[in-house]
């Protein structure tokens, strides 16, 4: 797939780029030369776990055989990173469920809206028909804007501006999707409230409504984080684990960094498959995570 080529090009060029100018022409495996491969990989983000098992592979690697050149560290990463992906499942069976419930949790700026428009315009692209339900009623220009994807992606919408809490507007939209037999149902949720007992309070209350009418919905928990701020993510990815049973991610604007590495440090901290990555603003700028094509567009 060509978007995870292009989406990906930062963080290949960064990877090239610090590699090469790392091993030059000859590599000599010393000390040195591992205190390097290491502060590069946590400047590509994969996190103290990762990078740990990366550089023992490095070092047990040379010790079998000499590494000599730049590509055999290349390919090196490239299977850890591989085996590191190997179970993770980006599939979400919406068949299984008629209205499939699919509710999208994260941090105001995550890219939350965005990310509901564009999975609407996907699966529109599988004929699956799509309601939205504008959950969040604290952010009136963001329910704006969930409105304008929803149009764009050929999905109903349901929004009650004038509501303190959206506890009614979830109600009646999961009457409404029932109603008219909508394939799925994306809920968008609060981005923020004054505390973490607040949001709790409210993301359990949603979850309550919705099974009053579905009682094994939600069917998935999706939690949208922005790919570019790093290790903030995963402290806002720890905390939103608490609160919500998540049951996997959509890591935002791949595109815009030059760590892709991070999505591996996430992966690991959260220990929920990667569903869908976002590689740029326009509505197929979201791909279900493969995790082949990742790992080939980022060392390619
Ligand atoms: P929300 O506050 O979480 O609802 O975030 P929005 O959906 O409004 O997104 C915030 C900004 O991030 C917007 O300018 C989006 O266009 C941008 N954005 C979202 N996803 C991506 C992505 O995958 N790549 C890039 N480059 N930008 C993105």
């Amino acid at each position: 797939e060509d978007k995870f080529d292009t989406g990906l090009k930062r963080s290949r060029n960064r990877f090239r780029e610090g590699l090469l100018s790392l091993v030059g022409k000859e590599i000599k495996i010393d000390h040195d030369f591992m205190d390097e491969i290491e502060a590069f990989l946590y400047q590509s983000d994969f996190g103290p776990r990762i990078t740990e098992s990366l550089l023992q592979k490095i070092e047990e690697s040379s010790r079998k055989s000499p590494v000599t050149n730049y590509e055999h560290i290349q390919d090196i990463i490239r299977d850890a990173f591989r085996d590191h992906f190997a179970g993770n499942d980006a599939k979400i069976p919406v068949g299984n469920h008629h209205p499939f419930v699919l509710l999208v949790a994260g941090v105001n700026g995550s890219g939350k809206t965005t990310t509901l428009g564009k999975l609407a315009y996907a699966y529109a692209q599988q004929g699956k028909k799509s309601l939205i339900i504008a959950g969040d009623t604290y952010r009136a220009a963001a329910v704006e804007q969930l409105e304008t994807w929803a149009q764009r992606a050929g999905a109903s919408f349901i929004k009650n501006p004038g509501a303190k809490n959206p506890s009614g507007i979830i109600y009646d939209g999961i009457q409404k999707g029932i109603r008219d037999q909508s394939d799925l149902i994306l809920i968008d949720t609060a981005g923020r409230l004054h505390n973490k007992a607040h949001l709790m309070e409210e993301l359990s209350k949603i979850i309550r409504v919705i099974q009053k009418l579905i009682p094994d919905a939600p069917h998935e928990n999706l939690l949208v984080l922005d790919g570019t701020v790093g290790q903030n993510g995963l402290i806002q990815a720890r905390e939103f684990g608490k609160i919500l049973p998540i049951s996997g991610l959509v890591v935002t604007k791949l595109d815009g960094t030059a760590k892709g590495g991070v999505l591996a440090a996430i992966h690991e901290e959260m220990g929920v498959p990667v569903k869908f990555v976002g590689l740029g603003e326009k509505i197929d700028d979201l791909l279900p995570f493969d995790a082949d094509l990742y790992v080939d567009s980022l060392f390619g």
